[in-house]
């Protein structure tokens, strides 16, 4: 662990690629002075840095693309992707850097992102900036997923500057520093297939195949095959994983599909609070493209888009197999996860019994618009005697359903012979307290518009520890305010 940022060696190997995979661009550094906003030591001890790192004079200097460091070698990465359902030939990092990959003591590599950091030659007429109010939803956002256990980008640090940003209004510049293996995207295949590059196809997955995928073996014949099967099998996780917690995305263009399956650039995403599969957090998604219950299947138009621009180096047959697994794989995880949520081993996922449950639940909470996050953890509470608690009964209208269904549930629990004690801990670990629900974030957002950025950090260390009590912070489970009830979040970040 060291104190010190200069201490940090690079291997920055999606750099050493070279054109035309990215392009060497300087960070343009804000005007005014820069000022940490927050810290996070968890972030960077994946990087061996120590939490002193924090008092670094450099720190905000160097996330703020003021200073590089010795071996970083800042670049913007080309990309393309369907947006919307529609090709766009040029997109790439028209906001963000890559600043250097290091290899930490435990052989992990990092690459270290910088976002905010000024226009670059993908810029496409935008400023190249991002404002704080949008940095701070990805920095809380990301260690908030981070800690539920769904595996996506980690945010090191939010750096910030009385830079004024324009967007529908004059705004503040931030810039969010982020952490992943590799921030390759779906995208990142498809440029080089629409432009029939498909060399640099092959160079980009035998870059991701040698340094993200050990387990395929550098000589097998099928190796692009594995690699295709392996993203989607990891893609049908994450998305169970984001349909269990009530996680919606906002825009899941295959610009914004991580080829590693991390949850990747978080826009306009919401945490669902009254149930409600229709869920559309993105204010510019008018026609619900982006619907909650539609991330299943974008997640396989994306694949297949991925599926395309992979062609030449796999068999189409392999392909088309390989995307007819997607569902059941994503059926599997998530019947599993649901299972856990509801009071079952994950073994009961596909139990037509426990699924019946599950359904008739949602559907109880659909009609009673209840809050997803609070039945869940609610139920967790439940034993299996006795009169139904309103911490859950409270939250139905129809009482007389919910009771019946509790009936129902109990029976199939004393079926599995579980006992109350080690389900309730088994279900507290299953179903989070704490979510980063839209107003929670909007008032962090708030007061640090007015200079105070204490509610970040209270934020950060809830969401930390999703599935805890912590007494001290119960109010930070509460279903949105009358204030926040109509809330919109839009792609303009
Ligand atoms: P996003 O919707 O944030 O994933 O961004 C889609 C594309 O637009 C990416 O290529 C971004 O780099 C680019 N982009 C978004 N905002 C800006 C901006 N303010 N300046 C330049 N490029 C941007
Ligand atoms: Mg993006």
């Amino acid at each position: 662990m060291s104190p010190h940022l200069a201490s940090l060696r690079y291997t920055n190997a999606y750099a050493a690629l070279g054109e035309p995979f990215s392009t060497p661009v300087a960070p343009t550094p804000f005007t005014a002075p820069p000022r940490v906003l927050h810290f996070n030591p968890a972030a960077a001890a994946l990087l061996d840095l120590d939490p002193a790192v924090a008092a670094d004079p450099q720190l905000p200097t160097v996330f703020s693309g003021a200073q590089a460091l010795p071996g970083m070698a800042p670049r913007a990465a080309l990309y393309a992707g369907h947006q919307f359902g529609v090709y766009v030939p040029q997109l790439g990092d028209g906001r963000a850097l890559l600043l250097g990959e290091v290899r930490n003591e435990a052989g992990e590599r990092w690459e270290i992102q910088l976002k905010g950091s000024g226009p670059t030659p993908y810029s496409r007429g935008g400023d190249g900036r991002a404002v704080l109010r949008s940095s701070i939803r990805e920095y809380l956002c990301s260690e908030a997923m981070h800690a539920l256990g769904i595996p996506t980008t980690r945010a090191l640090c939010l750096i910030g500057a009385d830079e004024p940003v324009v967007r529908e209004r004059v705004e503040t510049g931030a810039m969010v520093t982020r952490l992943a293996p590799t921030h390759v995207r779906f995208g990142s295949f498809e440029v080089f297939y629409y432009r029939e590059q498909h060399d640099h196809t092959r160079t980009l997955a035998d870059f991701v195949l040698a340094h993200h995928y050990p387990e395929i073996e550098p000589g097998d014949p099928a190796r692009y095959q594995r690699l295709f099967e392996t993203v989607v099998g990891r893609t049908a996780r994450l998305i169970a994983q984001w349909q269990a917690v009530g996680f919606a995305h906002g825009v899941m263009n295959t610009d914004n599909m991580s080829i590693l399956g991390l949850t990747l650039d978080y826009g306009p995403f919401g945490f669902m609070e009254v149930y409600d599969p229709g869920y559309i957090c993105n204010h510019s998604d008018h026609h619900g493209r982006y619907a909650f219950e539609r991330q299943p299947q974008i997640a396989l138009f994306n694949l297949s888009c991925l599926a395309q621009a992979m062609l030449p180096l796999m068999e189409f047959d392999a392909a088309k197999a390989a995307l007819d697994a997607f569902d059941p794989q994503y059926q599997a995880h998530y019947g599993a996860l649901m299972a856990r949520k509801l009071g079952f081993d994950s073994e009961h996922g596909a139990d037509p019994a426990v699924t019946a449950l599950r359904e008739t639940l949602l559907q109880l909470m659909r009609a009673s618009r209840a809050d997803y996050t609070r039945v869940f953890r609610a139920l967790a509470g439940v034993a299996c005697e006795g009169p139904v608690p309103p911490a859950l009964r409270d939250q139905f209208i129809d009482r007389e359903a919910l009771d019946r269904w509790v009936a129902d549930w109990r029976a199939r629990l004393r079926a599995a012979a579980r006992n109350d004690a080690a389900r309730g801990v088994a279900m507290r670990a299953a179903n989070p307290r704490y979510v980063l629900r839209n107003y929670l974030a909007q008032r962090a957002i708030e007061q640090a518009e007015r200079g105070d950025y204490r509610e970040i950090d209270n934020l950060m260390r809830v969401l930390a520890r999703p599935y805890d009590e912590q007494p001290e912070a119960a109010h930070y489970d509460a279903p949105a305010p009358d204030w926040a009830q109509n809330l919109q979040v839009s792609c303009s970040s």
